[in-house]
């Protein structure tokens, strides 16, 4: 089976893409190839957080790779979190604290539109090729579920009831932002292949 190597430290976005995946290719984590280092993320938008992440990587270990980055961008809120999602509460905040801060924030707001977004950035063959994956949906009053991890408590996506933690993770990965993302980077995959 085909090898690509992910480079992320995020077990949960590991298991969505290798479900994802599942059948077509084998995802190397950066444990498999033994990088136990930090990735730097250090731009001010999606796209070039990926493409920093998928560089980094590739420069250290010379492997077909790819890397994600991922935004909640909230409509009354001018498109924050975005770029800052992770750590919207703070440097080493939870996820936890990120609903509580993003609730806080949309307290008596009717506007609850909000998208995610993410971009994958391969580097295949030392060509640099980046996918974009959005989701539409609305956020929450209140956390509901126990699926998934980050904002998913707080996240309905359009043309459903349930947030995407209440969701059975493979309808999750079907629709979301990373599942469209990665179906693009197959698609291209396959055509190469
Ligand atoms: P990252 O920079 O791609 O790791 O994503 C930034 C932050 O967005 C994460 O720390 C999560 O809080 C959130 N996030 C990313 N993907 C998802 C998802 O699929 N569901 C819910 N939250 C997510």
């Amino acid at each position: 089976m085909k090898k690509l190597l992910f480079a992320t430290n995020n077990k949960h976005k590991l298991d969505e893409i290798r479900q994802i995946t599942i059948g077509q290719f084998e995802i190397l984590s950066l444990n498999d190839v033994n990088f136990l280092g930090e990735i730097p993320e250090t731009s001010s938008t999606i796209e070039g957080n990926a493409i920093q992440k998928a560089q980094f990587i590739h420069d250290k270990v010379q492997l077909n790779c790819f890397a994600d980055d991922t935004g909640l961008e909230v409509e009354a809120l001018n498109g924050a979190p975005g770029v800052y999602s992770a750590r919207y509460a703070g440097e080493h905040c939870s996820y936890q604290d990120n609903n509580t801060k993003l609730l806080g924030a949309l307290q008596n707001q009717t506007n609850r539109k909000a998208r995610f977004r993410t971009v994958i950035a391969l580097i295949f063959e030392n060509q640099l090729i980046t996918f974009e994956g959005v989701v539409e949906g609305n956020i929450e009053c209140h956390p509901i579920g126990n699926e998934g991890f980050g904002y998913d408590p707080l996240f309905v996506p359009d043309g459903y009831e349930q947030t995407f933690a209440e969701m059975d993770p493979i309808l999750k990965n079907t629709i979301s932002h990373r599942g469209i993302a990665t179906s693009k980077l197959i698609g291209f995959l396959s055509k190469l292949v």
